[in-house]
């Protein structure tokens, strides 16, 4: 996954240039994993899934920058 030079489009529905990703839990079996997802700061509209990155991706790349480095990457 590569985030880089993405900005996020604007707001589906007052077209403002607000969107914000905000992250309620990371665990996809919890309730509030569902609200993860992209808000917008002018309406308070979402949450909303843009581009093609889902909530469940996102846990999961996130658990892997978590993940210990293996012993033998240390010389
Ligand atoms: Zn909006």
């Amino acid at each position: 996954m590569n985030l880089t030079n993405w900005t996020p489009p604007n707001c589906p529905q007052c077209k403002a240039n607000s969107m914000r990703l905000i992250c309620f839990s990371h665990v996809p079996s919890g309730a509030a994993f569902k609200k993860n997802g992209w808000y917008c700061d002018g309406c308070k509209a979402g949450p909303f899934q843009l581009g093609n990155v889902t909530e469940v991706d996102a846990a999961i790349f996130a658990k892997q920058l978590n993940a210990p480095r293996k012993q033998h990457e240390a010389i």
